[in-house]
C-alpha cells in the first residue's frame, strides 16, 4: 500500500522503553497530540505492557483515545476548564485526575464534583499554568474540600541551568503546604533520587513524552511511496504554480504532504539568516525560492520542484541521479512530533 510508513523494530523500541521505566521508578508516561508520530491508542498499549501506574494525557478530547488501550489512572494536563462539558464529565471518571491550575476552579470543581481526583498545578519560570507558590497553602488547605488531592504538579522549562534547583524550590514550597507527591516534567531523571532525598514524603514522579517514545532513534525509520516518476528538461514547467524546471531530469511524485507534516520546519531562529543570506547569495535553488526537500533519492535530499501539496509531494531529481522506480519506498525525514504516517509497520 503506498504511503508515508513508520518501520518501526518493536523488540529495539521496547528494549528502550524497558530501560527507561526501569530507571525511572514513578514514571509517568505523556500521550498526547499526534502521538509521538505512533498515534494515542499505540502509546497507551505500550504504556499498559510497561505496567506504569499511570499516563498523561494533553487534552480531556484524548482520554476516549487511550482509555480502553490503558487500564490505569490517566492525568489530564491542560488546566480544568469549568466550561468545557467533556472536561467535567471526565471529572466523574475515577480512572481521570484532573490538573488545577487557578484557585477559583477548584471551587468550581469541589462544587460540581466534590470527590473528584486532582493534581494542583504550581506556577513556575515557564509562566504557562498554575498557582502562585504564594498561594498554594490558601489553595490546598483552604480550598481542597472533599476533592482527592493526589500531588503537585511542576512543569519546568527545558533549558537545564537552575532547573534542579528550581524543582527543589518549588516542590518544598508545595509540600510544606501539604504534604503529596510532586509530579516534576522536563526533570533530569539523574536529578530525582537526589531532590526525593531532600523531599519529605513520597517519592516524586516523573512525566516524560518526547525522551520515552522517540528516545531510541535507530529502531525506526520513515519511508514514502514513490507514486510517479516522469522525465523533465529544464524550463519545461510543472506542477500546480506551473514553475519552470530547474535542469534536465525527472520529476519524482511521492507520497506525503502537508497532512503528513512533510515540509513543517520548527521556526527558524534568527541564527540561521546569516545562512540564508550565505545561500542567497550562493545563487542555489534556495535562492530560487525552491527549499530542500526531506526526501532522500540516490543518496541525497532533493530539492521540491514547488511546495508539498495536500498528500503527494512533487520533487526534481537532476539527470545526472539515478531516479527509483514506481512503488520504491524512500526515505523521508519526518519530525515525528508533528508527522502524521499512513502506517506503522512494526517488525
Ligand atoms: C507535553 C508535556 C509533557 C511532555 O513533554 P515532552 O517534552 O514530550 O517530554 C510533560 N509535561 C507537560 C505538562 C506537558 O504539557
Amino acid at each position: 500500500m503506498a504511503g508515508v510508513t513508520l518501520h518501526l523494530n518493536e523488540a529495539g523500541w521496547r528494549e528502550h522503553l524497558r530501560s527507561v521505566s526501569a530507571a525511572v521508578p514513578g514514571l509517568v508516561p505523556v500521550i498526547k497530540g499526534n502521538g509521538y508520530g505512533f498515534g494515542l491508542a499505540r502509546l497507551a498499549a505500550e504504556a499498559d505492557r510497561l505496567g506504569v501506574e499511570s499516563i498523561a494525557v494533553g487534552l480531556p478530547a484524548e482520554v476516549p483515545q487511550v482509555r480502553d488501550a490503558f487500564r490505569g489512572s490517566i492525568v489530564v494536563l491542560s488546566p480544568y476548564d469549568p466550561t468545557d462539558p467533556l472536561a467535567r464529565e471526565l471529572t466523574g471518571d475515577p480512572r481521570v485526575i484532573s490538573t488545577v491550575s487557578r484557585v477559583g476552579d477548584l471551587d468550581a470543581l469541589s462544587a460540581e464534583r466534590p470527590t473528584a481526583r486532582v493534581l494542583i498545578e504550581v506556577l513556575t519560570s515557564m509562566r504557562r499554568h498554575g498557582i502562585d507558590p504564594f498561594e498554594l497553602r490558601e489553595a490546598a488547605v483552604g480550598r481542597l474540600g472533599s476533592l482527592q488531592f493526589g500531588g503537585w504538579t511542576i512543569h519546568l522549562p527545558l533549558r537545564v541551568e537552575g532547573r534542579r534547583s528550581e524543582a527543589l524550590r518549588l516542590a518544598l514550597t508545595a509540600v510544606t503546604a501539604r504534604r503529596a507527591t510532586p509530579w516534576f516534567s522536563h526533570l533530569d531523571p539523574a536529578d530525582l533520587p537526589s531532590i526525593d532525598a531532600e523531599l519529605p514524603g513520597t517519592p516524586a514522579r516523573l512525566r516524560m513524552g518526547t525522551k520515552l517514545w522517540l528516545g531510541a532513534p535507530t529502531s525506526r525509520r520513515t519511508t514514502a511511496t514513490v507514486l510517479d516518476v516522469h522525465p523533465i528538461r529544464r524550463g519545461q514547467r510543472a506542477g500546480y504554480r506551473q514553475r519552470p524546471s530547474p535542469g534536465d531530469g525527472w520529476i519524482v511524485v511521492l507520497a506525503g504532504g502537508t497532512s503528513h507534516g512533510v515540509g513543517m520546519e520548527a521556526p527558524t531562529p534568527a541564527t540561521t539568516l546569516r545562512q540564508r543570506a550565505i545561500s542567497l547569495a550562493s545563487g542555489s535553488l534556495e535562492a530560487a525560492g525552491r527549499a530542500l526537500s526531506p526526501y532522500t533519492i540516490d543518496g541525497r535530499k532533493r530539492w521540491f520542484l514547488e511546495p508539498p501539496h495536500m498528500q503527494t509531494s512533487l520533487v526534481f531529481l537532476p539527470a545526472k541521479a539515478q531516479p527509483p522506480a514506481v512503488a520504491d519506498e524512500v526515505p523521508v525525514e519526518l519530525r515525528l512530533t508533528t508527522a502524521t504516517v499512513d502506517r506503522v509497520a512494526a517488525s
